[in-house]
């Protein structure tokens, strides 16, 4: 029971953050986000996709994630709508995966090439019933060495728009690659500035398949750089055959890569086994995030209650300030989103521990 009303409590948040966006009053309020960070092809798209079941992210050799993606994941009832949607750009329900990763794909690559990246975050937001309630942002990938044709600074660039998200609440989803020691681990080391003792980074170990088991499993345990929320082993490609044979279907990559992973995992029994107190595969990952996001909104409930007041009554204040006497059809659009968010919150600490919100609105 528990459970179930941290699920309801972690789904309210997010659409209420969701309706906050949709009349433009989101900067004050702060809800924990996972951020995904890792140098250039560690991996960092491949785990977000596999996470969501779909390819749908910017991919290619060169730097194709220029801007931050906020991608905001809700979980629907609803067996057969599986779609993504720009707000900010209003095109609709675009059910089309490949259309999602061309639209972001020309969105980032809009971003001059003398400027490489852009603070400006894109948000996108998923609906799916394969999907858990999550709010996630990809980034730049860090670089160590700048290429001739980019600007000198940029190394620095990406630095500080990886550490302005890397902030509290948010939990810092640390990718390294299994074939770069973790000793080298630019995850790791931005990580450990913002949070020393490792209590809101989840170390994810990608590429799994390309060290052997022994060595992979040894990065899992590793006690030297230690995080107490722990590290999970992941093999996020779907293979080539497979990818194919899965997307004719349902275009839903879910499946194709549990098999491949359980197929790997479960050849070395040894390594990953039941016994071994390792934990490895995109499923638990994606249990792990939805605990621990859970247990972040929780313990920010008092100030988000407040920040949540706060917005609205200003949200309120500005849309009858701005809309009083021009009829506009905007208006009846705010003014749905705002009873929508008054509905939705008024639900949320109905349902959340009566005594426990009560007590704080
Ligand atoms: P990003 O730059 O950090 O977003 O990295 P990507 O997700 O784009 O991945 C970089 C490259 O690594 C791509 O060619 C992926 O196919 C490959 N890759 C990602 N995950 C894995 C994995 O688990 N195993 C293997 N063998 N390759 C992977
Ligand atoms: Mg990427």
């Amino acid at each position: 029971a528990r459970d179930d009303q941290m699920m309801l409590l972690t789904k309210k948040m997010i659409e209420i953050r969701s309706l906050l966006q949709t009349v433009g009053q989101s900067d004050a309020l702060t809800l924990p986000s996972i951020v995904v960070i890792g140098s250039q092809s560690s991996g960092k798209s491949s785990v977000l996709e596999a996470i969501v079941g779909h390819e749908f992210l910017p991919k290619g050799s060169n730097m194709v994630t220029r801007r931050p993606i906020e991608l905001t994941l809700v979980n629907t009832p609803d067996a057969h709508a599986e779609y993504g949607e720009f707000p900010a750009l209003g095109l609709g329900k675009i059910t089309d995966f490949t259309q999602i990763q061309r639209t972001l794909t020309d969105l980032n690559l809009a971003v001059p090439a003398s400027e490489c990246v852009s603070d400006d975050p894109i948000q996108l937001r998923i609906y799916s019933p394969n999907v858990p309630d999550l709010s996630l942002i990809d980034l730049p990938g860090y670089i160590q060495v700048t290429g001739r044709d980019q600007p000198p600074e940029l190394k620095e660039k990406i630095a500080e728009l990886c550490e302005k998200y890397i902030q509290q609440p948010n939990i810092i989803l640390a990718i390294s690659a299994a074939d770069v020691d973790l000793a080298n681990s630019t995850a790791l080391r931005a990580s450990r500035q913002v949070d020393p003792r490792g209590e809101r980074t989840i170390g994810v170990i990608t590429k799994m398949d390309l060290v052997d088991a022994e060595r992979g499993a040894s990065m899992l345990t590793d006690k030297k750089y230690a995080l107490r929320l722990g590290y999970v082993g992941v093999v996020c490609r779907v293979p080539q055959s497979q990818g194919k044979l899965f997307s004719r279907g349902s275009g839903n990559i879910t499946n194709a890569i549990a098999k491949n992973e359980d197929a790997y995992f479960s050849s070395h029994p040894a390594e990953f086994g039941t016994e071994t107190t390792i934990e490895v595969g995109t499923k638990n990952l994606r249990k792990k995030l939805m605990y621990v996001l859970e247990q972040t909104l929780a313990a920010s409930l008092k100030t988000t209650s407040e920040a949540v007041q706060g917005e609205l009554a200003e949200a309120t204040y500005e849309f009858k300030v701005q809309y009083n006497d021009r009829p506009l059809s905007a208006e009846t659009y705010l003014a749905e989103s705002l009873d929508s968010f008054k509905h939705s919150f008024r639900e949320f600490t109905e349902h959340f521990g009566r005594s426990e919100v009560r007590e704080l609105l």
